[in-house]
């Protein structure tokens, strides 16, 4: 594995004590033009469109459900996912998303590197945006570099402020497009053009405008390298077979400016490279690594080096390509002039992580498909334990809450297995429960068993509700109580 420590930008000189701090520098990345900045702008694009546009889609469930396709109702503790919808206790979808997250971002690391952070993570295409407006604001590089190194006149309050009011913007609008997906978004987005949007979403929203502010606007590649984990935990998804963004040192190495009265050949002679050391790579970096010097932590895999490499050889007529996607294993062969192996796709980790996705992705399914429509709790009463009756029977109370995740209202016949000759008497009537649709219905139930019927201390109890229905069968677990 190649050198994967921060490349210090700042290097103290020999007798000083490591900083605990680096100091932070400003990075200044130069707009770049090339293949991969167009499917970066696309999926920057495409993303933020996605995101705010997904609350406004709909999908019918039919009369008093919300039409949102994507709604997290904390309100109701219901969140609609189109066709599905989850209750408290559909919990584990959440693990089982998290855990298929993680694994294919493991899966996209050991293929291709750190792509996740270099085209789709949120950090990534929320900076992109800020940093588009900052060059159609303040100009590209040198034009920055430049305002912030001179007067602090008018055109620069000007442009400072107009940057600033158009980040503020997209932060405002990021945070309310946010609030969509707890709210109904076209009722909401109502209130919000009345200016009505209610305390506790204008704290969501103005919470969520500071953070996309400062992230995108200010902290950006710090995230990247200090903040997220992610940079640490790849070193160790990676392989020689993973591709990653990688400086062709056999071909660019020694590094010199290229001179007019020099042919490619004397150069070549000269133990000269095709890397001319213009340092265009290095400009367009968003983290502000030379990746000349190997791979490195906080190299995103964002592509941008190479675009502005091959511009650079197109234009000096060299072959593309001396900075490139390429697996260390190549890289091992090209430096010896053998030929390398073609890119291996199926290797045991990738099949590792696709079996493990593929094992809980099923899971998941089976559990949409088999998922019941009712759940049951039962809670025992502590104060009392239980009741002796005057005809010495013992009575034990309980609390049943019936979940009905149906749209229409349902009877259960309950009936218990216990102690001999238990039976329940619901509060106020027959053993018939009712829940009306897609809630939770308590009721209280309390059982009986004849005197002397129940052995002293603890007896295992069963509670079967049989929807009349359909004769579907929930049953749940306790215990009965006597002296
Ligand atoms: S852009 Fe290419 S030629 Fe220029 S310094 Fe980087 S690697 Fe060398
Ligand atoms: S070194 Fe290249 S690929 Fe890595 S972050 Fe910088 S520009 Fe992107």
């Amino acid at each position: 594995m190649q050198n994967l420590a921060r490349s210090s930008t700042l290097p103290p000189p020999p007798s000083a004590p490591a900083p605990f701090y680096a100091p932070h520098r400003k990075i200044y990345p130069k707009a770049a033009r090339g293949r991969f900045r167009r499917i970066k702008s696309a999926l920057m694009l495409g993303l933020l469109a996605l995101f705010a546009l997904l609350p406004w889609l709909r999908w019918d469930r039919g009369a008093g459900l919300p039409d949102q396709a994507i709604l997290f109702d904390l309100e109701s503790q219901r969140f609609y996912l189109f066709a599905l919808e989850l209750w408290p206790q559909h919990i584990y979808y959440l693990t089982g998303a998290m855990i298929l997250a993680a694994v294919g971002l493991f899966l996209a690391t050991a293929l291709a590197g750190r792509v996740w952070c270099g085209y789709t993570c949120p950090q990534t295409v929320w900076t992109d945006l800020y940093v588009k407006v900052e060059e159609w604001i303040e100009g590209d590089r040198g034009a920055r570099i430049r305002l912030d190194n001179g007067p602090r006149n008018a055109g620069w309050l000007a442009k400072k402020a107009a940057k600033h009011a158009v980040w503020l913007l997209i932060a405002l609008a990021t945070g309310a497009s946010a609030i969509l997906y707890f709210v109904d978004a076209p009722g909401y987005a109502a209130d919000l053009l009345r200016f009505q949007p209610g305390p506790v979403a204008t704290g969501w929203i103005l919470f969520m405008t500071a953070c996309t502010y400062a992230m995108a606007g200010f902290m950006r590649e710090q995230m990247c390298v200090y903040v997220c984990p992610w940079p640490r935990i790849q070193a160790a998804l990676l392989d020689e077979e993973s591709l990653t963004v990688t400086y062709q040192d056999w071909r660019g190495d020694g590094r010199a400016p290229l001179r007019k009265d020099q042919s490619w050949t004397e150069r070549s002679a000269a133990g000269l490279g095709d890397c001319i050391d213009c340092t265009a790579c290095v400009q367009v970096c968003p983290t502000g690594i030379d990746i000349r010097d190997g791979l490195q932590m906080d190299c995103i895999s964002c592509g941008l080096c190479i675009d502005a490499c091959d511009d650079v050889m197109a234009r000096i007529g060299r072959p593309g390509g001396l900075i490139r996607y390429d697996t260390e294993s190549a890289q091992a062969a090209k430096a010896v002039a053998r030929k390398p192996e073609p890119y291996r796709l199926v290797r045991p980790r990738t099949i590792v992580y696709s079996l493990v996705m593929l094992v809980v992705g099923g899971m998941m399914a089976l559990g949409v498909l088999l998922e019941p429509t009712v759940d049951v709790s039962v809670l025992r009463d502590r104060a009392p334990l239980y009741v002796t009756l005057s005809d010495g029977a013992v009575q034990n109370s309980y609390t049943v809450k019936i979940s009905n995740m149906t749209r229409a209202p349902q009877d259960y016949r309950l009936t218990v297995a216990g102690p001999k000759g238990a039976a329940v008497a619901v509060a106020g009537g027959a053993a018939l429960l009712n829940a009306e649709p897609d809630t939770v219905q308590t009721h209280r139930v309390h059982v009986r068993a004849p005197a002397g019927a129940a052995a002293a201390g603890s007896t295992p109890l069963t509670l079967t509700l049989t929807r009349l229905s359909d004769g579907a069968v929930h049953q749940a677990e306790t215990v009965f109580l006597a002296p």
